[in-house]
């Protein structure tokens, strides 16, 4: 296994046994169902904006363990940035995981987001990293809902066909 690889390992098995920011949020001004049902992940984001802060974050539901350490991950990287910079920072992850942007060349804010890079040569987990991101991107603009099925699907043409659509 790759020094990538087992860091990948470590960071999802980390998360997933102890989650960042997981449970709802008392007080949340904004939140968001996301929908992933290629993979049956189904979470909500919840985020405390005050002004125009990502003053605080949580999450919860039911997931696989990548979209669970993304949305951990996610939480913590976005906890007290403004909403401009956290809109950036899920901009950047999309185009990683989509393979649009390489994190070892471009200018990007990622850090240790870094080590889901990878997801982007599995097309069937793509959408299981991505899915927090989203579903933060659609809180932010008070959108009740995202799924990465439909007009707002994050992964355009990514080849993972839906069952019965084969
Ligand atoms: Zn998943």
């Amino acid at each position: 296994m790759s020094a990538a690889n087992q860091l990948y390992q470590d960071v999802i098995l980390d998360h997933n046994r102890k989650p960042r920011n997981f449970g709802k949020l008392a007080a949340a001004s904004h939140q968001a169902e996301g929908l992933n049902p290629l993979c049956g992940d189904h979470i909500w984001v919840y985020l405390r904006l005050k002004d125009a802060q990502v003053d605080a974050i949580g999450f919860d539901g039911q997931s696989c363990a990548i979209c669970k350490a993304s949305a951990s991950m996610m939480t913590h990287a976005v906890k007290g940035k403004s909403v401009t910079a956290a809109e950036e920072l899920a901009q950047e992850f999309r185009d990683m995981a989509l393979g649009r942007l390489d994190p070892e060349s471009a200018e990007h804010h990622l850090g240790r987001l870094k080590v889901f890079a990878g997801v982007r040569d599995l097309p069937t987990r793509v959408k299981c990293a991505i899915l927090p991101w989203h579903t933060l991107h659609a809180a932010l603009n008070a959108v009740a809902q995202a799924s990465t099925e439909g007009e707002d699907d994050p992964v355009p043409g990514s080849g993972v066909e839906q069952p019965g659509h084969a």
